[in-house]
């Protein structure tokens, strides 16, 4: 019988276990051992049919079971001794309040809160808010915050079904599903006004629509998560389904959810300070572009409080951090231009100008399309400090976004890198987590000091190792065998699911999203050697397979049928295997269970990638291209490097290359070391549990425990969330706070420099350079007395900085001709020598030559200003000649 109408019940726990209640909604339980293990001791049977949902267990509860478990004294003692935890978690000092604010900064400076936004949130599998690395790579710099003390805010969407879950039908094809999320049985809280009533934010739409969203509060330890929500009754359905799903629908809606994000998202701050009394955020930060409106709707606060646009421009930038995700041209979100104009036409921003937002999103480069509004761009004009997610990334980052930057060469580009990091407290399996505490003391493994590895017997490393894999392998069983009865299977058909996977074989683990150029099926390239490989008699290797495919991507659906199509054949199924719904709780018992994490992306088109670092921290050896993180942590003993082809080959001779060397490392390098082949000869044992004699294999080992010493602080979002603090949200937080001291008294003076300097520009000129000192046959040691004639037009010396730029002299093509290039360089700043009268100016400086062979040097002015972030910010240079 179909309900006529429903409502949540909340359970009402018995005084002596209320703490309960905190302890399922504060997030933190996912993160914390003996919190979870006390939800699961409630009931472990009714733990693991939940999913391992708090909320959801103690919803499961009858009185009469609640009321035994109040009178359980040991319950009722552990309760205690949790709530009493999370209290102390809450309110101590952590390492921002102790090591880092506290210290150096003045009382007067409390810190006001960096307020966070993303698309996307992966926290916990309970709250099903994340499609991929962005979310989960979120929800892991939420909880480092936490740890770290530091005052983050998130802000993001509600979405009603997350990301689709996935299945597959008969013939191999991926299914999707939606189901859809009960707000009041997930861990959140609703804002609401003092009247009880849902506190709500709104936006004006086309046609005299609004749009309506009401604001969820999670609890991520001490970080505050708000999501919008616009499945309220007063907006149309409309309206109502634009939280529907993550990244679903098209521009349109797509647009909306970017509105209601960045826009709604500065509102639903400004109710939240409101409401609880905490105050307005001092940095933002946007992760990827999908939030880039804040910015406007900041500019539009500042507008209607009466400043110009110049002013309110500059004091937001200062306060705002853009980090851009991805090196894939087609990843970036762009928007037709005609319709984001359409919606600020209706009065989104009524104080800015419309052109204004639209030319911030301008594609005005050469080689761009003039039709769309791009968020990236956007991103980068609204935050004075930006950063990729990798060394290697900012470098791409900073050649694929110089056509902003005209005149500077792609080093200078003002991008920066921060390399992502994983959560290890949620990363690091229990066992694991819970030995090497044991061993080396619980602030060694919270400091990610794992040095003392090398004191574990490699017996106990190796039966730990064992452990996990025969954990993953437990819980593939139970997945393939769920998946092939959702495939039409009957049970009788399934026997073999029993005998998959082996304990004593190599498992390699390939789990990530599909898109083309993670390259899910490389490994299938040649099928023969792949099957050789996971059939051979002595030493086989195992794979586990995982990865959704985004609904609207056919190439990556047909990718995913190629490979289940190749688990499915009864010669190698009990060797390979294909697990459906890859998401965080998959994960979690995945990645630890894996000796190898197999990454084979287009280099360099993997921005960081994460997954590879969880693997690593729990005893995994990676194998993968010098791609994201693991070009700059690969150090020839953690792990290997799959060879690149030279990118001028097409994409199949790549492949195929990429592929044999693929192969070719699995067998010559892994499958020895792993069987123990150093004294193989000797055991002269035949199956897959041949190892070294003592059955041990103690080069393999000697490679995890170099990997779990060198890599954990590097691999940590508490180092990550550690490097924003101090490269970007510091620096950001004091820049926003001069701009905006005393009314916005130096913004109004930096926006009207740099209105003066940009127009002052246009007329400078490097008239001409002379050096003086160089003999016939210069030599390392001269000094060079450089000379440069400026006409600075109406810019006074103080506003510009003259620099010889010098280095190695190459010869390089452009267009038709050659000319000469400058690599290595370094930078003099000339000093003002004389007022050569009508705007004239002679600067002059000594440069010594440090280096032989070809050396030259060119000159250049540029902005300067103490409140200048980078001298390309403008993207205004001279150039001499
Ligand atoms: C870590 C993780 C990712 C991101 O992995 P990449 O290496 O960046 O592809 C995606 N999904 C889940 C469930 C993860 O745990």
């Amino acid at each position: 019988m179909k309900a006529i109408r429903r409502f949540t019940v909340r359970t009402h726990l018995p005084e002596s276990i209320a703490g309960l209640s905190r302890l399922a909604t504060n997030l933190r339980w996912s993160w914390h051992p003996e919190t979870k293990n006390l939800f699961r001791d409630l009931d472990p049977q009714a733990w693991a049919e939940l999913n391992q949902d708090p909320v959801a267990l103690l919803g499961s509860f009858d009185r009469q079971r609640l009321a035994e478990l109040a009178a359980d004294a040991s319950i009722v003692a552990r309760v205690q001794e949790a709530t009493a935890d999370l209290d102390e978690y809450l309110t101590q000092d952590r390492w921002f309040q102790q090591d880092y604010w506290g210290p150096s900064a003045g009382a007067d400076a409390v810190p006001r809160p960096i307020a966070y936004f993303s698309p996307e949130f992966g926290i916990t599998a309970v709250l099903p808010q994340y499609s991929g690395g962005l979310g989960i790579l979120a929800g892991d710099h939420l909880k480092s915050a936490s740890d770290l003390g530091v005052p983050v805010i998130g802000v993001g969407l509600l979405y009603q079904s997350g990301y689709f879950k996935q299945s597959l039908s008969r013939d191999a094809w991926q299914m999707e599903t939606y189901p859809v999320l009960d707000p009041d049985n997930l861990p959140l809280t609703l804002l609401k006004e003092p009247d009880g009533s849902a506190a709500l934010v709104t936006l004006p739409l086309p046609a005299g629509r609004t749009l309506h969203a009401q604001v969820w509060r999670a609890d991520v330890g001490r970080v505050p998560l708000l999501l919008l929500d616009s499945n309220v009754p007063a907006n149309d359905d409309t309206a109502r389904s634009i939280t529907d799903r993550l990244y679903g629908g098209e521009g349109d809606q797509r647009l909306q959810q970017e509105l209601l994000l960045g826009m709604g998202g500065v509102r639903a701050l400004r109710l939240h300070a409101r409401l609880t009394g905490t105050g307005v955020p001092s940095v933002y930060h946007t992760n990827e572009g999908h939030a880039g409106f804040q910015g406007i709707e900041r500019i539009e606060e500042l507008m209607n409080e009466g400043l110009d646009w110049e002013t309110a421009l500059s004091s937001v930038r200062a306060s705002t951090v853009f980090t851009t995700h991805t090196p894939v041209p087609a990843g970036i979100d762009r928007f037709d231009r005609a319709l984001v104009e359409q919606f600020f036409r209706a009065g989104l921003a009524p104080n800015v100008p419309v052109e204004n937002v639209l030319a911030l999103g301008a594609e005005d480069y050469r080689g761009g399309n003039p039709s769309v509004h791009n968020m990236a761009v956007m991103g980068l004009r609204l935050g004075q400090r930006a950063n990729g997610v990798a060394k290697l990334h900012g470098a791409v980052s900073r050649e694929m976004f110089k056509g902003l930057w005209p005149g500077f060469d792609a080093d200078e580009v003002p991008i920066s890198s921060i390399t992502n990091g994983v959560h290890a407290p949620t990363w690091v399996s229990d066992t694991v987590s819970a030995r090497a505490i044991e061993l080396f003391g619980a602030s060694a493994v919270a400091g990610h000091d794992w040095q003392r590895v090398f004191d574990v017997p490699d017996e106990e490393l190796w039966e730990m190792r064992r452990t996990l894999r025969r954990a993953l392998i437990a819980d593939v069983r139970a997945r393939l065998r769920s998946s092939w009865r959702k495939r039409g299977a009957s049970e009788a058909e399934l026997a073999w699911t029993d005998a998959a996977l082996d304990e004593n074989v190599m498992t390699i683990g390939f789990a990530r999203r599909v898109p083309t150029y993670k390259r899910l099926t490389l490994m299938l390239r040649d099928p023969a050697r792949l099957k050789r490989l996971l059939t051979d008699p002595e030493h086989p290797v195992q794979l586990v397979v995982a990865g959704k495919s985004h609904p609207a991507d056919e190439q990556g659906k047909l990718m995913i049928q190629q490979m289940v199509r190749f688990t499915d054949d009864p010669e190698v199924r009990h060797r390979i295997v294909f697990l459906p719904n890859y998401d965080i709780q998959m994960a979690s018992t995945l990645m630890p269970g894996c000796d190898v994490w197999l990454n084979n992306p287009l280099r360099p088109l993997e921005a960081c990638g994460t997954s590879g670092m969880k693997v690593a921290m729990n005893g995994g050896l990676n194998l993968s291209v010098l791609d994201g993180w693991w070009d700059e942590m690969y150090d020839g003993e953690n792990g290997w490097a799959i060879p690149t082809a030279s990118s001028a080959a097409s994409s199949e001779e790549r492949d195929d290359v990429e592929a044999a060397a693929l192969y070719d490392l699995l067998e010559k390098e892994l499958v020895p070391r792993f069987y123990g082949a150093e004294s193989s000869d000797q055991a002269g044992a035949a199956g897959p549990s041949a190892a070294s004699t003592d059955g041990i294999p103690h080069q393999w080992l000697a490679m995890v425990k170099h990997t779990m010493a060198t890599l954990g602080p590097a691999m940590s979002a508490d180092r990550m969330v550690q490097d924003y603090v101090q490269d970007l949200y510091r620096p950001a937080a004091e820049a926003g706070r001069l701009l905006d001291a005393d009314d916005y008294a130096r913004a109004r003076e930096f926006a009207a420099w740099k209105t003066r300097v940009r127009d002052g520009f246009r007329s400078v000129v490097v008239e001409h350079v002379d050096s003086l000192g160089v003999s016939e046959e210069p030599q390392v040691g001269d000094e060079l007395q450089v000379s440069a004639y400026v006409n600075l037009d109406g810019l006074s010396p103080k506003d510009v900085s003259v620099q010889a730029v010098y280095g190695r002299v190459t010869t390089k093509p452009s267009g038709a001709y050659e000319e000469d290039g400058l690599l290595d360089t370094d930078i003099l700043e000339l000093a003002p020598a004389q007022d050569l009268g009508d705007g004239r100016w002679q600067f002059t400086g000594a440069l010594v030559i440090d280096r032989s062979g070809a050396f030259g040097y060119s000159v250049r002015v540029l902005p300067q200003h103490e409140l200048l972030a980078s001298p390309a910010e403008m993207a205004l240079v001279v150039n001499a000649g």
